[in-house]
């Protein structure tokens, strides 16, 4: 992009005039961030521009990817660096006596998603962006995003995330492209025209859904696309009769209802919501962004639809958008009185949906009552799919009514998400190999065999861009000195590292810049938390959401082992380390709140315990997100990915470890197993129970954890600490941890996630960290080697490998 530093420094001291009648020497860092994005967006503005008219000037195809989630993180520092302006902007801010840094910081995260699955919808539009596909994201401007983590005498607390606090410098609302969203009401028929019946809702509630549009910059090119995300409002505001009646609370109920479909973010992650606010925000953003695409649509081409699935691929971001589904056959049918096998003909042909997950309980059900209530027209669409369905597979099946009964999109009271998702669309993919494999041959074997060519692999990925050369920049700035540029776009080019691995200089070097980014970790913690770190010690570092099957309770077990034998023997003597968790719970998940509770208690202990001084340091970062994982991966030593295995469809902060230059300490689950391939096995540390040993223990109901505490008195005296007061003079803080484990609860088998058979083999696996550890050459070699293997973990690659397989894009210059 052309930077004319003189135009940049006028349009700033234009903009700060303007918006806040300051001069730059009265602007405080605030109106100095705000000022900044909004030049920087100018100059963005008209590649923006001209990349939507390239996309209108013929038809082109185009990929939309709907998700309830974007889990953006901050905006200015990457959109700078994928506009390649910076440094120059750095540069115009410093002739100003501006610290541009300080300005980044002022940025609050657009937290608009939970983790990995929203996280990874960010990443895909960044490299959608950067490799000129036409391709863009629909989701939700919630007002309040995940919320904000405090941790409160080691408990965590949540407090709303007002991200939107001051004006959102990024975002342009768009309200003459508002539209209607209808909730509630009775379906009612009347003749059409060619005497078919028209079917159409009346007394709905009207919901307005307005537009915002975020530029999504790509690296080194034209091209910008957009994130569209709606916001709900009431088209007739507040009720000025009542108000005037002084009923002022009744004279805001129906805005504050709309308003509060876009409220706030759920705060879940891969566990049940149920609550039909959520499904309220499911059709809301759905149908807004099918109306957007048939507006377009028929502006640029009428009301013929037969092309709308050659211009239009869909992308489901797990079952959050399925609504989408009965949705365009409502609006082909009812709104452009097209009959149902034509409609159909369209829709199978339009949408492709991601499966997230093979946690049961993840899998979204909606219960009929709910569902036909908020949806009563769409409710009796997806009735017909069904009826339709079940005289297929009759068809097929004719005597299997078990099967039949299996798959069954509506059964049992319930509508079964997933089963519309898979029905419905033409493609349906896991997101990475060994998750996939589970689908077909576990999960949904049913439905794997009866449309055997809609399954298929996608293995996520992440940006480089924003996880290496934003948010480390040292490692980035060395890595282009040794191989040249080209990585940026082409990560598969990190492989020539591989010829410097055993370069001795080279290792020096890497572990120098680990080493500065781990004192510049260090030094954050300090101010934000009065953490203290040493820098020379291991750092090992698990941050992902709280979930049992993540297993972060493995881990603290085994600080908590770690600590007694430091004061048991003296003669032991492992090399010091620091351990750091960074993790949310979702807000209602009792157990994962335990577990944060349980890590704080045992840092609590550790940190003040001079005996272990120097040796041993336990550190739970708070508030946990995208902004701080930027400054977490670059300083990591260790990569704990230790989930049960098969439980962990792919993962992504796995990748964001392995480009960092951390290895990988883990189960063969999701994506690990795919990392250690590209890696080497000897430049990672694997243990554990596999996927398929854990299928067979549960084949055989043939666990019991009772057995590994009478084998190893270390890990019973751990496990007993848990209620003998050692940790807890009440000892019933960690009594469910206990019981969950040892005697499982609330209907549970003990031990769900294999805590306890996992122990000695994770504590082994610590053991050769520590031994590896001590001799850095050969760890580094290993993290060089881990950097010149990541390649495959771009997201480059998987959207290359969505556009080959299912989204047949072609790419769009702009000039
Ligand atoms: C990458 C990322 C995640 C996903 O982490 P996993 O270890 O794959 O679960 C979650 N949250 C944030 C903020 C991330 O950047």
């Amino acid at each position: 992009m052309k930077f004319d530093a003189q135009q940049f420094k006028e349009a700033l001291t234009e903009r700060l005039k303007r918006q806040y009648g300051k001069d730059i020497t009265q602007a405080n860092r605030h109106d100095l961030f705000d000022a900044v994005s909004a030049s920087a967006l100018e100059l963005i503005m008209n590649n923006w521009m001209e990349t939507r008219r390239q996309y209108d000037k013929k038809p082109t195809r185009q990929v939309y990817y709907l998700s309830a989630e974007f889990l953006m993180g901050r905006a200015l520092g990457n959109n700078l660096i994928n506009a390649l302006i910076r440094d120059s902007v750095a540069e115009v801010l410093k002739e100003m006596n501006i610290d541009y840094n300080l300005l980044e910081d002022e940025e609050p995260d657009a937290g608009l998603g939970n983790g990995g699955l929203g996280r990874l919808a960010a990443c895909f539009l960044d490299s959608l962006a950067t490799l000129d596909y036409p391709g863009h994201g629909y989701g939700i401007r919630y007002e309040y995003g995940m919320f904000e983590q405090h941790i409160e005498n080691g408990y965590q607390v949540e407090y709303p995330d007002n991200w939107l606090k001051h004006r959102d410098p990024w975002e342009i609302k768009r309200s003459d492209l508002a539209v209607t969203v209808k909730f509630g009401g009775r379906v009612a028929v009347r003749k059409g025209e060619n005497g078919r019946d028209c079917f159409y809702v009346e007394n709905a509630e009207n919901v307005t859904a307005i537009p915002f549009d975020m530029p999504i910059v790509g690296y080194d090119t034209n091209t910008v696309n957009t994130l569209r995300l709606w916001q709900a409002s009431s088209p007739n505001g507040f009720d000025l009769q009542l108000f005037n009646n002084m009923e002022y609370n009744r004279a805001v109920e129906r805005q504050n209802s709309a308003e509060n479909i876009s409220r706030v973010l759920y705060p879940n992650d891969s566990g049940p919501s149920g609550k039909a606010l959520r499904l309220k925000q499911q059709y809301f953003f759905t149908s807004a962004s099918l109306q957007d695409l048939i507006r377009h649509f028929v502006h640029n081409h009428g009301t013929d639809f037969s092309k709308f699935p050659e211009l239009h691929v869909i992308q489901l971001n797990d079952t959050h958008p399925v609504v989408a589904i009965p949705e365009l056959m409502r609006i082909l049918m009812d709104e452009y009185g097209m009959g149902w096998e034509d409609s159909w003909g369209i829709v199978a042909k339009t949408f492709a949906y991601t499966n997230h997950t093979i946690l049961a309980e993840a899998l979204e059900k909606w219960p009929i009552d709910i569902f036909q209530g908020l949806l009563p027209r769409i409710y009796q669409i997806v009735e017909e799919i069904n009826r339709r369905f079940l005289i297929e597979l009759r068809g097929k099946y004719p005597a299997d009514y078990a099967k039949q009964n299996r798959m069954s999109i509506i059964a049992n009271g319930m509508i079964h998400m997933a089963w519309l998702a898979i029905h419905g669309s033409f493609s349906v993919n896991g997101v990475a190999a060994l998750h996939t494999e589970l689908l077909k041959t576990q999960e949904l074997k049913d439905w794997a065999e009866l449309y055997p060519k809609k399954f298929n692999n996608k293995t996520n990925g992440v940006t480089q861009r924003r996880w290496l050369l934003s948010a480390n920049p040292e490692l980035a700035n060395f890595i282009t000195q040794k191989i040249g540029h080209g990585w940026e776009k082409d990560l598969s080019k990190l492989k020539q590292l591989e010829k410097f691995a055993d370069d001795s200089a080279v290792q020096k070097d890497f572990l120098a810049i680990k080493r500065r980014n781990k004192e510049r970790l260090a030094d954050y913690l300090k101010v934000t938390q009065n953490e203290f770190l040493d820098p020379d010690s291991i750092f090992d570092v698990q941050i992902k959401r709280l979930h049992e099957y993540k297993r972060q309770l493995l881990n603290v077990l085994h600080i908590m082992y770690l600590y007694n034998r430091i004061l048991e023997d003296p003669s032991f003597n492992p090399p010091a380390r620091t351990y750091i968790f960074g993790a949310k719970a979702a807000s209602g998940y009792r157990r994962a709140k335990s577990i944060i509770k349980l890590i704080n208690t045992v840092a609590e202990r550790i940190n003040n315990d001079r005996r272990v001084r120097g040796k041993l340091r336990v550190v739970f970062v708070e508030n946990y997100r995208v902004s701080v994982a930027e400054k977490l991966f670059p300083a990591s030593d260790v990569s704990e990915q230790i989930s049960t295995a098969g439980k962990e469809a792919s993962g992504t902060g796995n990748m964001k470890f392995m480009i960092n230059g951390a290895l990988t300490l883990g189960t063969l689950d999701g994506a690990n197993i795919e990392i250690v391939e590209e890696a080497g096995n000897e430049n990672a540390f694997i243990f554990g129970l596999t996927a398929d040993e854990i299928l067979k223990i549960e084949k055989e109901h043939s666990y019991n954890p009772q057995k590994y505490l009478e084998r190893n008195p270390h890990l019973a005296k751990v496990m007993n600490q848990l209620i003998d007061g050692t940790y807890d003079p009440t000892h019933q803080l960690f009594k469910e941890l206990y019981d969950s484990l040892v005697y499982g609860i609330e209907g549970q088998r003990p031990d769900v996630y294999y805590v306890l058979a996992d122990f000695d083999a994770y504590a082994a696996a610590q053991e050769q960290v520590a031994e590896a550890y001590t001799d850095s050459a050969a760890w580094a070699k290993k993290a060089i080697l881990n950097i010149a293997r990541s390649g495959k973990f771009s997201s480059d690659r998987t959207i290359e490998d969505y556009v080959r397989d299912i989204w047949k894009l072609k790419k769009v210059t702009v000039n």
